[in-house]
């Protein structure tokens, strides 16, 4: 599966943590992030992460264009909901994206918990029917 993380500056800490305890079972995914979130990640894991520019930079655009495409099979982006983001055009367009391909996306540590454990147990095959019978771009 394509994973990807972004988090907010203020969020950073608890997306390390978060990846720290569940690292086991996202060995052996394909891991994408914006720039600083997979700098800290890698910093503190094993995992191998393709790292995107940042995100006020264009990361989140970077990951929406994996996501418009429907390559992209999971997306925790923990965001900070208390502190405004220059970059919040591209922010609202990666989640209007992920609404437009379904694609799972967990904008908080709940939901990101939640997510987690249903990629161990293996909730997430259906998405290598959408990687098979995916069309081709439309005219
Ligand atoms: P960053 O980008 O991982 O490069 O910090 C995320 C963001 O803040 O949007």
């Amino acid at each position: 599966m394509k994973i990807a993380f972004i988090a907010h500056d203020r969020k950073k800490d608890e997306m390390v943590n978060f990846v720290t305890a569940y690292e086991n079972v996202f060995e052996g995914h394909e891991l994408y992030s914006t720039g600083t979130t997979g700098k800290r990640i890698m910093e503190n894991t094993s995992l191998k992460i393709h790292r995107f520019m940042s995100g006020p930079l264009g990361g989140d655009q970077q990951i929406g264009a994996l996501v418009a495409q429907n390559e992209m099979d999971l997306i925790i982006f923990l965001r900070d909901p208390l502190m405004a983001q220059p970059h919040e055009p591209d922010i609202n367009a990666l989640l209007r994206l992920c609404d437009v391909q379904g694609i799972p996306l967990g904008t908080n540590i709940a939901t990101a918990e939640i997510l987690v454990k249903a990629l161990d147990r293996g909730d997430f095959a259906w998405r290598e029917l959408v990687h098979k019978y995916k069309p081709g771009v439309e005219e």
